[in-house]
């Protein structure tokens, strides 16, 4: 073997290594989180271990034509308040641990933001950059010929998540109707509008952060229309905060960034400069050049995070705001729209310095709220109008945020740990019921 070869082959061991650390992790943070707030709840360990518990582990094996094997799993978290709801990841890093932990998150977030759902979620371990489209309709179809019997309208409604589109969601829902005869399309969320997707979906979870950063605002007291903010990550979710806030609010945003670099208005500060969205129609690739102009300046990555801001938003991946990081973070409120993007080391510090996270599991919840409200259209043979859509939306993020932040002021204890009381407490809730 080529040295060349021996270098490919330790890195691809590297990059496994440190995927497998960073799944255990999580699957031990949401556990650390759930039995910190179980004892503020002071819950006992039956009440915890219930919380903790996983109803059904579907771990089973695809083959393609190519001879090549990839491990699919659908992990349901639990259902006492709802079918199980979650999305389905086509990825590398995919493991049972991983899925694990974001379907107990996934049930967590319904019960925060109070959808009668639960939940669940999905993945198969494979890089959809190495299939042909072919291929990928395959392994979508077969992910559903095995799973059929255990999903279902009532049971458990997948909906997309990293590298899955309305295209693949459509070929499943195909398949599951071939499987099963059910025409109804409320077996899986975020289709496509001709195959009864929702209007508003693809905005959803940026809308949903707007709204909830909007509400909090006006809660303290503060004007959106006087602040200031600052974007890490314009992909779907920073695109449409941004190009809401803006309009919806009247923010002004004054930086964003992407996976290369921040762009930032210059000595925005001491100017009423902002960079507008309001123009573009689209979110793709470049969208920070277009909001270049000669008021504006490139920095670093991320000297986003340290800018003199009313308001950071973190719309990129999970654990951006970490122990060796967080002490740059000058903005008095920050807004989760990833998952996870402060990590718990990160959270303790900005806590004991009284900056504001407006969580994830709350903040983030708008796109799995317009799949409810998708599931419910099907289900009622109905087909809803933006606005219609939208302003129910705002009903579920409005009261969220609001429970959430009253729960805090309450309590004495930060959003974050609100958030994740109000949902355990439901969950156990309903645990008495059924
Ligand atoms: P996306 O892939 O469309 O966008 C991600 C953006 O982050 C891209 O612009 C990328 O350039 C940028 N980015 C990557 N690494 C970065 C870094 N280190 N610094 C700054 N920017 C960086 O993804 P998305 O759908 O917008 O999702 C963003 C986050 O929100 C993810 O963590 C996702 O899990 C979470 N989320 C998404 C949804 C949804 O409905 N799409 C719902 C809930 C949570």
């Amino acid at each position: 073997m080529t040295n060349r070869h021996n270098r490919a082959r330790t890195g691809s061991a590297l990059i496994k290594a440190k995927l497998h650390v960073t799944i255990n992790l999580m699957i031990l943070t949401a556990q650390r989180l759930i039995q910190k707030a179980g004892k503020h709840l002071g819950l006992t360990k039956d009440e915890i271990d219930y919380i903790l518990k996983i109803d059904h582990e579907h771990v089973f094996d695809i083959t393609l034509d190519d001879g090549r094997v990839h491990r699919a799993y659908r992990i349901q978290h639990n259902n006492s308040r709802g079918p199980y709801k979650g999305g389905i990841r086509f990825h590398p890093g995919v493991d049972i641990n991983e899925v694990r932990a974001l379907s107990i998150l996934m049930s967590l977030k319904t019960a925060a933001v109070g959808l009668p759902l639960g939940g669940g979620k999905g993945g198969v371990s494979v890089d959809p950059r190495t299939l042909s489209e072919a291929d990928l309709e395959k392994l979508a179809r077969a992910y559903v010929k095995h799973l059929h019997p255990h999903i279902g309208p009532d049971i458990d409604i997948p909906a997309p998540d990293v590298n899955i589109n309305s295209q693949i969601i459509d070929w499943m829902v195909d398949e599951y109707e071939a499987m099963t005869g059910d025409t109804s399309k409320a077996s899986f969320t975020g289709k496509s509008i001709e195959n009864k997707g929702s209007q508003g979906r693809e905005a959803a979870t940026g809308r949903g952060g707007m709204i909830a950063i909007g509400e909090y605002l006006q809660l303290v007291g503060k004007n959106p229309k006087e602040m200031t903010f600052a974007i890490q990550g314009v992909g779907n979710v920073g695109y449409f905060f941004a190009k809401l806030a803006e309009t919806e609010l009247g923010a002004r945003i004054v930086a964003v960034s992407d996976s290369q670099r921040t762009l930032a208005v210059k000595d925005y500060q001491n100017n009423s400069t902002y960079l507008s969205l309001e123009g573009i129609k689209e979110r793709r690739k470049g969208l920070i050049d277009d909001m270049a102009s000669s008021h504006a300046e490139f920095l670093d990555r991320d000297d986003v995070l340290g800018l003199d801001v009313d308001v950071l938003v973190l719309a990129a991946l999970g654990d951006t705001v970490v122990k060796g990081n967080v002490s740059n973070v000058k903005a008095p409120v920050i807004l989760e729209l990833a998952n996870g993007p402060v990590d718990e080391d990160a959270l303790k510090v900005l806590d004991k310095k009284n900056q504001v996270v407006i969580p994830d599991i709350v903040a983030n919840a708008g796109g799995v709220i317009v799949s409810h409200l998708e599931w419910l259209q099907n289900k009622a043979n109905e087909t809803w109008d933006e606005e219609k859509v939208n302003s129910q939306l705002k009903d579920y993020m409005v009261s969220a945020i609001r429970s959430v932040y009253e729960y805090s002021q309450n309590h004495r204890i930060p959003m974050k740990e609100a958030a994740l009381a109000l949902a355990m407490q439901r969950l156990l809730e309903s645990r008495k019921e059924s």
